[in-house]
């Protein structure tokens, strides 16, 4: 059997190599994942002024019908 040994520069290199590529992975997975942006857009709050129910509506609307009684009610606030 022919004896093989790695010169301790290469396998330094080749630790090296791997560690920073490791690195990088792991660098742009995470910040992929924290930069996923937002699907949808922020929903309107609506309350209604007849039987006082707070509602959502993701619709740029300016009105908005009221899920219990079916009022026609203006937005409250959009955050
Ligand atoms: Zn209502």
């Amino acid at each position: 059997m022919i004896p093989l040994s790695l010169p301790d520069w290469l396998l330094f290199f080749l630790v090296a190599n791997l560690s920073m590529v490791f690195a990088a992975t792991l660098y742009y997975s995470v910040r992929l994942h924290r930069r996923m942006p937002r699907h949808r857009a922020a929903p309107f709050i609506f309350r209604c002024s007849v039987c006082g129910h707070v509602y959502m509506d993701r619709r740029n609307v300016p009105m908005a019908e009221c899920g219990k009684c079916g009022a026609m009610n203006e937005n409250t606030k959009s955050f």
